[in-house]
């Protein structure tokens, strides 16, 4: 059962094979024995998860059904959830007991799932490794030496040690993709705006989006399903008519047409990573895809501009956390400014202070101009280069991350280095595009690679197609981890 894919659940439950409650249990079993090494999840509650799975089994009793009616999934702790203790990785909210539900956990509480718990994470969503996590780091169940990726690790790391059956993940700049490819499990970041923000604590709000992360490609859609919508909540929450992500999957490939950015196959790939992705698009030339070059020439500008706009918005969206209106407080100070220093010098980790000194600077009078608005400039030219390159093709192919999972401390002294893994996920998010990472094969160290599909703007149903076909020919995506 712990294998078993969404719509495999959902059967068990109709078929009354196992109630909601007892398939509970034998996640939070499979949850006690691993997480003390693997550090995926930050809070678990059994109460909590089972009052929902006793509600979930009261509702199939009495006749109702959904895809995911019953079925048990998890959290990255980014989402506020009514009652459940929401702490965004960070010492900062510690003891924080969220008193309402973000959009996505409403719309999956309507759709009858049961929470497991909530994932650990870099603290604010500001890593890729999960090194920056306040809660210790999560480690990759492929092999504990190494990083799960960030910084949705613990999502990532649930669902491929099968601690979950699917959670859910945030990307403001590859945080679903990057540790979807170094887990390997499937991960899709939606197109900017069909995924309602609201209660999603915030690190750089032009660039999160939330987004489901699984086992497959129907496991994905199944979750958008649920995801997507309009939100009044969320300003840039978008107003468009529901749709079936699942719609297409079943579709013959015969005459897509695949474009692979010569940029993303340069410099800085490791060969092993490019290896398995040819492989992947190969395997799409098979199932009647085609294959056209294109260009994405300001590449080397995204994690510069990145950089700039990132940090931006975070110093801004962080200057919440001060000590009055909740979470940390320094226990001991002598004014109010003092009061405001010692409780952010004290509940913030060093990641997310260097983010919040760099926002600052980019953003203060006579830097401004110079930074900031070049920045804004320049995100208009990357997000323009798609526009060019969606005029050739239907979907861009690519690597997800430039390597395999690293091991841990390889680059966290290295800032500039750790940001350098971002360099074909970051793109789509100034872009607003929808991006997803699958299964693809594995490196040199046995450590599981990512293919990452990049759309044109709501393009998911379409990639989810693509994605799910590649699943229907190969068998990475079913690769587990022996733990
Ligand atoms: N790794 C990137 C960063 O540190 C992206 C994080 C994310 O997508 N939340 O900002």
């Amino acid at each position: 059962m712990l294998n078993a894919n969404l719509a495999e659940l959902s059967a068990l439950l109709r078929e009354k094979k196992l109630s909601s409650v007892e398939m509970a249990q034998e996640f939070l079993a499979r949850i006690e024995k691993l997480n003390p090494s693997i550090n995926a999840f930050v809070t678990l509650d059994k109460g909590m998860t089972l009052a929902e799975a006793r509600a979930a089994d009261a509702r199939l009793a009495a006749g109702e059904s959904g895809p995911l009616l019953g079925v048990p999934l998890a959290h990255k702790d980014i989402f506020c959830a009514d009652g459940w203790r929401t702490t965004c990785g960070s010492k900062m909210l510690e003891n924080f007991i969220a008193p309402y539900d973000a959009h996505v956990i409403a719309q999956f509480k309507k759709a009858g799932s049961v929470s497991l718990g909530k994932l650990n994470m870099d603290e604010f969503a500001m890593g890729s490794s999960n090194e920056t996590s306040y809660y210790g780091k999560v480690k990759n169940p492929w092999d504990v030496k190494a990083v799960p990726g960030g910084s949705s690790g613990g999502s990532a790391a649930a669902v491929a040690a099968r601690m979950a059956p699917a959670a859910t993940g945030t990307d403001t700049g590859g945080s679903i993709r990057q540790p979807a490819a170094l887990c390997g499990i499937s991960g899709l970041k939606p197109t900017y705006g069909v995924v309602s923000r609201y209660g999603m604590i915030a690190f750089a709000s032009s660039l999160d989006q939330a987004g489901p992360m699984a086992k497959s490609a129907e496991d994905l859609g199944l979750m958008l399903n649920a995801m997507a919508g309009f939100d009044e909540r969320d300003s840039t929450s978008l107003e468009r008519k529901s749709e079936d992500y699942c719609r297409d999957l079943a579709k013959p490939l015969a005459g897509l047409r695949i474009g692979l950015p010569k940029e993303y196959f340069a410099e800085g790939l490791s060969a092993d990573v490019a290896k398995a992705v040819e492989a992947a698009i190969a395997e799409y030339c098979k199932l009647g895809a085609q294959t056209v070059e294109v260009s994405l020439p300001n590449t080397n500008l995204s994690i510069p501009v990145y950089y700039v706009l990132a940090p931006a918005e975070a110093s801004s969206n962080l200057s919440r956390f001060d000590g009055v209106r909740y979470g940390y407080r320094a226990p001991e100070y002598g004014d109010l400014n003092d009061m405001y220093e010692k409780t952010r010098a004290q509940g913030f980790g060093d990641e997310v202070k260097r983010r919040i000194m760099i926002g600052t600077y980019v953003l203060s009078h006579g830097y401004y101009d110079a930074y900031y608005i070049q920045a804004q400039k320049l995100r208009r030219l990357i997000a323009q280069d798609f526009v060019e390159a969606f005029k050739q093709c239907d979907v861009i192919m690519g690597p997800t991350s430039p390597s395999t999972a690293f091991n841990f401390g390889e680059k966290g002294d290295d800032p500039v280095a750790m940001y350098l893994s971002d360099i074909y996920t970051i793109a789509t998010n100034l872009a607003g595009l929808p991006g997803m990472s699958i299964p693809c094969g594995f490196g040199d160290n046995g450590r599981p690679v990512g293919l990452q599909i990049i759309g044109n703007y709501f393009a998911e149903a379409r990639m989810l197609n693509v994605a799910h076909q590649l699943q229907q020919a190969t068998d990475w995506h079913l690769r587990a981890p022996s733990i």
